[in-house]
């Protein structure tokens, strides 16, 4: 199975990673591209100039025009009324598709929401709950400052609210507006109210764990659906333009005042690079991250300060990055993927098996092997094979020659024996085999050794034994095989008769191969005389 497994794996992987990528790219569009900021000119869009100065909007084929807001510019209405094709929002885009804008967010620049509520230091003016009976200025998209306020059980008909001026001096208690707070951006309005002299406090959504995105790039639904590799390749050269100015925030507020912000100071737009540099969490996530899970808990705080229905989709509101894959390619990965497995086990099984079968055979000959080269008996006759002959022949032979002993040997072959089998069936042959090893052990001394060393011939080793001697032994043996009282299954007597030979041991004989030799030759004449006989006796039946 593991072979499987690791199958399953380099294939569904290659599938994975090959597919998306396989899905068709598309040319960005020529025509100029418009993104209508926020606000004024100021550090809070130091990615898009610098995206756009440092030429990685150019370098992605897009002719970009950046557009200033202000307090009653709503990026979300320009974009939807034609008026540019991109624009930087907020959590309010959430509020707005739900009135049916089909608004789509490309990227949430802002990790968190740099919106809070700036008031006057007043004596009464303590906790967002004294906001209620004031005046505050609030901008067009300070939506996520309502939810704040009613969730903190704020009266929102109490407050008297009026359009934002844009200028923070309107809080100043001698100032005839009469303004007390204002919706206010942490990245920057502190700096004006520290710069003015104004007492303030600062009424931040985040004291009560409310963490909205910030700035967000976001496009129609309509526009990414014409022109997805615009909207990719405008979001990616906007990621590499924060990124560019955050590393070099010096040399972009140097363009911003050269080029897009005359009127504001080199120290007011350090402090809020340095807040802004916070917003963006690049320690946390990559610049410009957005999940769904995040927006769904911002659309649920929306939901419980009753600004937004329950049911509300986030159904293509999210942008993603990688065009949908079609779900009849995930049924093909599976599909191979099970193919695979599936043969790929097979294949190991047998590969095991067969491994296992070789190795039993193996085993079995390794054991064969050695089994034989430890039987010392023939296993028909029980006498003494062929192997041990010589092993104790050639000890016995040694201590003969070194004792001066005598030694001899004598050698028989079964005559006419594949008559008997031919006559009398193998059975009976082999029969014949054991009867004739009872014979030997009946006639041969304690000291002396029987062995059977071919199908029908057979060797005595006998110690100690001058010719006499071993005549002696030969006259029994000759007698036992006469006497064996081999019978025939329909009960005949079958003769065993046999041709001997019989050497003794002499100066110059170095083996047993020597003995047997002369041994051989002895019986080879007695052999002979015996098929004359034999013969004979045929012609001599043939004529009766
Ligand atoms: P000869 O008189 O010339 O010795 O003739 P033979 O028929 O005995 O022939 P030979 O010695 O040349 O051949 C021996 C025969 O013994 C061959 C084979 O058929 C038979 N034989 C050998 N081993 C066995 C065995 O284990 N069992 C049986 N039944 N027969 C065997
Ligand atoms: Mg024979």
């Amino acid at each position: 199975m593991r072979f499987g497994l690791v199958a399953w794996m380099i294939l569904s992987g290659f599938l994975a990673f090959s597919g998306p990528a396989m899905a068709q790219r598309q040319a960005v569009a020529e025509t100029p591209i418009r993104i209508q900021l926020k606000w004024f000119h100021q550090f809070q869009f130091a990615g898009y100039y610098a995206a756009l100065e440092k030429g990685f909007f150019e370098e992605a084929g897009l002719d970009v025009r950046l557009i200033a807001g202000g307090p009653t510019i709503d990026p979300a209405h320009a974009v939807m009324f034609g008026e540019a094709e991109f624009g930087v929002g907020n959590s309010t885009l959430l509020l707005d598709r739900a009135d049916g804008m089909p608004l789509v967010a490309v990227s949430a620049i802002f990790q968190h929401s740099p919106f809070v509520i700036l008031a006057r230091r007043d004596a009464g003016l303590e906790t967002v709950k004294d906001l209620e009976g004031r005046t505050m200025m609030a901008e067009a998209h300070a939506a996520e400052l309502f939810a704040y306020l009613k969730l903190a059980g704020v009266d929102l008909s109490k407050i008297q609210f009026v359009d934002h001026t844009g200028d923070i001096s309107n809080l100043a208690a001698e100032d005839p507006s009469g303004i007390d707070a204002t919706t206010a951006y942490s990245t920057t309005e502190p700096y004006d109210a520290i710069r003015l002299d104004l007492p303030y406090r600062i009424f931040n959504p985040r004291e009560r764990t409310i963490d909205f995105y910030g700035d967000t790039l976001f496009t129609t639904e309509a526009f990414l659906e014409r022109n997805p590799a615009t909207v990719k390749a405008l979001r990616d050269a906007l990621l590499k333009g924060w990124a560019y100015a955050l590393s070099h925030q010096e040399e972009i507020i140097s363009i911003i005042m050269e080029k897009y912000a005359p009127k504001i100071d080199r120290l007011h737009m350090s402090y809020e690079a340095q807040t802004i540099y916070d917003l963006l969490a690049t320690e946390l996530v990559e610049i410009g991250y957005m999940s769904e899970t995040r927006w769904r808990q911002i659309a649920d705080v929306f939901v419980e300060a009753g600004m937004l229905d329950a049911g509300f989709s986030l159904e293509g509101f999210v942008y993603v990055d990688e065009e949908p894959v079609d779900p009849k390619y995930y049924y093909w990965i599976a599909t191979l993927a099970l193919i695979a497995i599936i043969g790929f086990s097979l294949a190991h099984r047998f590969w095991r098996l067969n491994r296992r079968l070789r190795e039993e055979i193996f085993a079995k000959e390794a054991l064969r092997v050695e089994l034989e080269a430890l039987a010392t008996t023939d296993a028909l006759s029980g006498l003494a094979n062929r192997r041990e002959l010589s092993r104790w022949a050639h000890h016995e032979i040694s201590r003969a020659k070194r004792q001066q002993d005598d030694l001899a040997l004598i050698q028989f072959d079964l005559d006419g024996f594949k008559g008997i089998n031919d006559r009398w069936g193998h059975a009976l042959g082999d029969r014949a085999i054991s009867l004739v090893a009872d014979a030997m052990r009946r006639s041969l001394r304690e000291i002396d050794l029987a062995a059977r060393v071919g199908g029908d011939e057979f060797v005595a080793v006998l110690p100690k034994a001058d010719l006499a001697a071993a005549n002696r032994v030969l006259t029994r043996l000759r007698g036992e095989l006469h006497t064996a009282g081999l019978v025939s299954d329909d009960g005949s007597p079958v003769a065993i008769s046999a041709s001997f030979g019989v050497a003794v041991l002499q100066f110059d004989d170095r083996t047993l191969e020597d003995l047997m030799h002369r041994a051989d030759t002895a019986m080879y004449k007695e052999k002979e005389a015996h098929r004359e006989v034999a013969r004979m006796s045929d012609i001599q039946l043939g004529v009766a």
